[in-house]
């Protein structure tokens, strides 16, 4: 059994949700296993060990989670982005394109200085909506947006594709169709 199937086997698969048609990645399996957690966020880091970075931005609510573990990962510090209102300082804010219509994202305007390395983390990529407004967003206040990571891919909804067409490193563990 290879890395990949042993960590994509700790992901449930939940047909119908949140509406008939949806075939729902739930990773809340792989977070509850010791085991696959830890080589999830070892693996998530893995290209960048050694290297300086500041900040690690974590894209609601999921993003929390693993952008956490990493932040200790990589000793740097966490930037939570959030759905619009919910933070309680300044706030600098992106429109981002859902599946029907657009929402909006904020992040607090002084949690990354100008210049400073970010990476960027979620749960999961699909149409790339969601992290292309979170890197408007980071870029928006100066980041260098050094790379964006999620444990999984759906490469036939192009997200990653659209990530990287925007000068992004994407590093995603595993992919399903
Ligand atoms: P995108 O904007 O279309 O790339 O959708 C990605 C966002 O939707 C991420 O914040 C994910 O957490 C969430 N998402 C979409 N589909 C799934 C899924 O099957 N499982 C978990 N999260 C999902």
């Amino acid at each position: 059994m290879t890395f990949e199937d042993d960590l994509q086997d700790s992901v449930r698969t939940i047909p119908d949700y949140p509406k008939p048609g949806v075939m729902f990645r739930d990773i809340t399996t792989l977070l509850g296993d010791a085991r696959a957690f830890r080589r999830a966020v070892d693996q998530l880091v893995h290209p960048w060990a050694g290297s300086k970075i500041d900040k690690v931005a974590g894209i609601e609510a999921r993003g929390f989670i693993l952008g956490g573990a990493v932040a200790h990962q990589v000793s740097a510090g966490f930037v939570p982005i959030r759905k619009k209102g919910k933070l309680p300082h300044q706030t600098v804010r992106m429109a981002y394109a859902l599946e029907y219509g657009t929402d909006e994202m904020e992040m607090h305007v002084d949690a990354i200085a100008r210049g400073e390395r970010v990476i960027l983390v979620d749960d999961l990529i699909a149409t790339g909506g969601t992290a292309e407004g979170a890197v408007k967003l980071l870029r928006q206040i100066g980041a260098d947006v050094v790379a964006a990571c999620f444990i999984i891919d759906l490469p036939d909804l192009g997200g990653a594709a659209k990530l990287r067409a925007m000068d992004v490193p994407v590093r995603t563990l595993m992919a399903f169709e």
